[in-house]
């Protein structure tokens, strides 16, 4: 196994976008440049969204931008076994605990609100005796509880991050009440067990990222370096999303060559300096990640 290891790690809920094919150019060419290996998983936890049309849709769409991967490995939704062993693994060594909040309950709760605005889970909760919890309907969700620990790694991209998991976040759910398993849990377990060293991916995730590494040091998994990407936007500085459907790769195919969409993400990422037509491999030899802006790339 190659001492670098990249992902490419799309949700195969509908056409690549250009935002995700963004972050799986730079996730390639970091893997690339240090001579690594790439590995591609389809993160399909919603098995009512996720399809294998989409998934192979997405393969193709890498493939035409020339982001070649060296193997793939199970999806999520072929994972509950590993990750239930997880699961097993993280009640030994902290406290997961079951909960019965939902979303309304703990919106109409007075308690303090984490960095991304969702309100901390009380510890009312968690304190519940054996017979309350007993005297509960329904399944429960179960939660991890956050520690007053503070998790601190520094991301490539936009330097040295910290949070405290009990002020910051709070206790985290695992496994939801139907059963699912949380994308938190399942990234960790996934990456590691693929050897995965580098993730590579938009910025909107380096907030879920110091709940990852608690994971990551609970499970005895090697911690693996981070690069949160900067968010595409249009010129109003709006974020584009999966419902920018000019800005998915069926309809981009159309309109562009694969090297005049790379050209252009390169050029207003800070990565080339002019605005031309490039294939992935030959920016490979431009690539460096201080060439990367910081903010917002602006795309129409
Ligand atoms: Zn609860």
């Amino acid at each position: 196994m190659s001492a670098v290891v990249g992902r490419f790690a799309p949700t195969p809920s509908g056409r690549m976008h250009l935002g995700n094919a963004f972050a799986y150019l730079l996730a390639w060419l970091s893997a690339r440049s240090g001579g690594g290996e790439v590995v591609l998983r389809m993160e399909d936890l919603d098995t009512q969204r996720c399809t294998e049309e989409f998934a192979e849709g997405i393969r193709q769409d890498l493939r035409w931008l020339g982001l070649e991967w060296d193997r793939e490995t199970p999806p999520q939704r072929l994972r509950t076994e590993a990750y239930e062993a997880a699961l097993e693994k993280l009640r030994k060594k902290a406290n997961v605990f079951p909960c019965w909040c939902t979303r309304g309950s703990l919106n109409l709760i007075n308690a303090p609100h984490a960095a991304d605005g969702h309100p901390i889970h009380p510890a009312s909760c968690r304190l519940r005796t054996p017979e309350e919890r007993r005297s509960m309907k329904g399944a429960p969700a179960w939660r991890l509880e956050a520690p007053d620990l503070t998790i601190r790694f520094t991301d490539g991209v936009f330097g040295p991050y910290e949070e405290n998991l009990m002020t910051g976040c709070g206790d985290f759910v695992l496994r939801r009440a139907d059963g699912v398993f949380v994308y938190q849990l399942a990234v960790v377990v996934d990456d590691g067990e693929a050897g995965v060293t580098q993730v590579v991916r938009g910025c909107d995730l380096l907030s879920s990222t110091p709940r990852q590494l608690y994971l990551c040091r609970l499970l005895d998994l090697p911690e693996p370096a981070y690069w949160h990407v900067p968010m595409l936007t249009d010129s109003t500085g709006r974020k584009l999303s999966k419902r920018d459907a000019a800005m998915d790769l069926g309809q981009l195919r159309q309109r562009h060559r694969p090297e005049e969409l790379i050209g252009m993400l390169a050029f207003r990422s800070g990565l080339t300096e002019r605005e031309e037509a490039i294939s992935a491999k030959e920016l490979l030899g431009e690539f460096r990640w201080d060439k990367l802006k910081k903010d917002d790339i602006v795309i129409c």
